[in-house]
């Protein structure tokens, strides 16, 4: 059963929900929900307090569970800066996303928020990050491990996998498969109808973790961003993946810049993906690979997102152009 791309909590089966925040763009992350009476997990908090007590409170109208255990599937603070709303519940995660979590302070970003528009960087992120408030958020890692050959758990009766699949989306990447029912909860190891973005991980991982979720041949897969699709969600976005890595590695070999690659790739059946100018951190990761550096080496952030914000110029401008044409 496929929910509408609607905002707020959906059943997808007996005892499993997903909560969806449309339109699943930068910090408008899915979240889950397993079990329904005295025995329920969480899947995924969000980017900040207010986001976070607005899924909480439909969750605790709607099917009255009692949460004692939250599964985080990576670090990135869209999908764990509400941990601390669960107080006393068993917070699990692979150890990197542990590690990880405390790697960008909440505060950094409030503050970015509140940088005069002179600063490019942050007038580019400015609009995406309007309707959070990062104040108040205390970092609240797991302290149950998902080894790397992954775990089993009882969620009131159901079976659910945690399967670890980095370092591809981040170091941490865990997705959550349960074989009963046929779901995957891929965090971000899947966006759906926008363009990802990485952190630390290696595309060659990353698409051997889109194939995995393929070959587990869930029917309902619940994208990190984006709406509840099938299995072919994954290995779409795996031939993306694949596409830009070798059009990244045809540019390097011209002496192309990350900027001039990305102004260059021509973006076919995924121009119309939301973000579409996040091309630059998948050509920034290319390129990286290509120079031989460590997938875990630090990302220029502020750089490349002032980068990006060019390139999203471009693309809407080709995107007006081909208004015209059709
Ligand atoms: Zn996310």
């Amino acid at each position: 059963m496929r929910p509408a791309f609607v905002p707020g909590l959906a059943q997808l089966s007996d005892k499993v929900f997903t909560y969806l925040q449309p339109d699943g763009g930068l910090g408008l992350s899915n979240a889950g929900l397993i079990g329904s009476g005295q025995d329920a997990l969480l899947i995924d908090t969000f980017f900040d307090l207010a986001h976070t007590r607005r899924m909480l409170d439909e969750i605790a109208r709607r099917v009255t569970p009692t949460i004692g255990r939250v599964v985080n599937t990576h670090h990135n603070g869209d999908h764990c800066w509400g941990n601390q709303l669960l107080p006393g519940a068993e917070i699990i995660g692979h150890r990197r996303c542990a590690e990880l979590m405390r790697s960008l302070p909440p505060e950094s970003l409030q503050r970015l928020k509140d940088l005069p528009d002179t600063v490019p960087a942050a007038r580019a992120l400015r609009a995406g990050l309007e309707r959070f408030d990062f104040r108040g958020i205390e970092i609240t890692p797991p302290t149950t491990f998902v080894p790397d050959d992954g775990m089993s758990l009882d969620v009131d009766g159901v079976r659910l996998d945690l399967l670890y699949v980095g370092p591809a989306h981040t170091a941490g990447d865990v997705i959550a498969h349960l074989p009963e029912a046929g779901i995957v909860f891929t965090g971000d190891v899947l966006f759906r109808n926008c363009a990802p973005i990485g952190w630390e991980g290696t595309f060659e991982r990353w698409i051997a973790a889109l194939e995995r979720i393929a070959a587990l041949a869930p029917q309902t897969v619940v994208p990190g961003h984006g709406p509840v699709c099938g299995a072919d969600a994954a290995l779409e976005m795996r031939d993306y993946l694949k596409y830009v890595r070798a059009e990244a590695e045809r540019l390097f070999a011209t002496g192309a810049s990350v900027e001039e690659a990305a102004l260059k790739i021509d973006l076919g059946p995924y121009a119309d993906w939301l973000e579409s100018e996040r091309i630059v951190f998948s050509v920034d990761r290319a390129y990286r690979e290509l120079r031989g550096e460590p997938y875990d080496a630090p990302v220029d952030f502020g750089g490349l997102m002032v980068i990006a914000q060019r390139v999203r110029t471009a693309h809407e401008e080709a995107a007006k152009r081909r208004g015209k044409v059709h």
